[in-house]
């Protein structure tokens, strides 16, 4: 069956996205966030000309296409549209099959632990500590992952203090057996990376996410080999050369591709793959909950490679939850892996209500 129409329903914050068929058969998929009423406008100006007409299933045949045919118009909003389409279509093809995306990949995972993911750094470490002590006790968690350094902070810390002192109140607050993961967002040049990094490992850190500006793979890698804890990265590569490349230089010890930035599951399964081919763990980047988390969830429990905690975000953002549901809630310290066909949810008709309607027809 070929795809027929593609519609978008566009928020500034989100856009849903149905592919349908020629007997009238639909699957629901999601663009990346943000900016996504822009997307949508991209997705039927540059990505809907390469599905339309096209095996609803053939997602290699998609990615190629829609990649090389916008050869002057590289990754960003062209994958961030590409995912919508091409997420939709995993869920066509697991209603029509009767199966989970998760189960379509292999996977038979029914839970999926998690790691709760704080996104603050205006936060003070007391307060920081609070909040997640609260979380651990209600739902389980049994990871964290806090905030270092500034965003692209060229060595600055948020404030002068934050970041050792957040360190040494998780490792008081928390037991040997809650895993504490940190996330430098582009904060540091290497060699004050590498002594951030020791600091966080002398306070039992595991995880250092991004501790360079992450298009400086060399500094990344050079950052991973001075340090014994992990180091992991890729979030906003959605280039699968250079994936390639942070993969063969062993840049990061923990691959985390977005699944909504990179242009989808399968673009997400490739990298999965590469880092799978050197032993190297994928912890997909998942950092709201709209339906990039739910994606990630299908992803983890089916890759081989699946590192130990999805990325749960804590912060209250009530948009998320209003478009799909059931929206992943966590329990014990984990997330089921939705059983349903396709994604496993049921989109709001009402919120569509609400939203900026576009198609395209073959
Ligand atoms: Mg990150």
């Amino acid at each position: 069956m070929n795809i027929k129409r593609i519609e978008t329903y566009a928020t500034k914050l989100v856009t849903l996205v149905t592919v349908v068929s020629e007997d009238g058969a639909c699957g629901w998929g999601q663009t990346s966030t943000y900016n996504a009423d822009i997307t949508a406008s991209v997705l039927h100006r540059q990505v809907a000309p390469h599905a339309l007409g096209k095996p609803e299933d053939d997602f290699d045949g998609l990615c190629t296409r829609t990649i090389h045919r916008n050869l002057k118009f590289p990754w960003s909003y062209v994958c961030r549209a590409l995912t919508g389409v091409e997420t939709a279509m995993w869920d066509l093809k697991g209603k029509r099959e009767e199966k989970s995306v998760c189960r379509l990949m292999g996977g038979s995972k029914e839970t999926v632990p998690v790691y709760g993911s704080s996104m603050r750094r205006d936060i003070t470490p007391k307060d920081e500590v609070e909040r997640l002590s609260r979380l651990r006790h209600e739902k389980g968690f049994r990871a964290f992952k806090v905030r270092a350094g500034a965003e692209v902070g060229e060595d600055a810390d948020q404030w002068p203090g934050r970041t050792k002192e957040l360190a040494a109140a998780m490792r008081n607050a928390f037991p040997d057996d809650v895993c504490l993961l940190i996330d430098g967002n582009s904060a540091y040049t290497p060699s004050k990376a590498i002594a951030v990094g020791t600091m966080l490992q002398d306070n039992g850190f595991c995880h250092f996410e991004e501790p360079c500006p992450y298009w400086e793979l060399e500094w990344t890698a050079e950052v991973a080999a001075a340090l014994g804890m992990d180091v992991a990265g890729g979030e906003q590569d959605n280039d699968l050369a250079q994936w390639k490349r942070m993969i063969g230089m062993h840049a990061v010890d923990i691959v985390q591709p977005d699944v909504c930035y990179i242009g989808g599951i399968t673009r997400t399964l490739e990298v999965a793959r590469m880092a799978a081919d050197r032993n190297m763990r994928c912890i997909p980047h998942s950092a709201n909950l709209s339906m990039v988390t739910l994606f990630t969830i299908h992803v983890l429990g089916a890759i081989p490679n699946a590192g130990p905690y999805l990325e749960y975000s804590i912060e209250p953002a009530p948009w998320t939850r209003e478009f799909y549901n059931p929206v992943p809630e966590v329990h014990d310290g984990v997330v089921d892996v939705p059983e349903g066909p396709g994604w496993g949810v049921d989109i709001s008709k009402d919120w569509l209500q609400n939203t900026q309607f576009q198609a395209s027809d073959l």
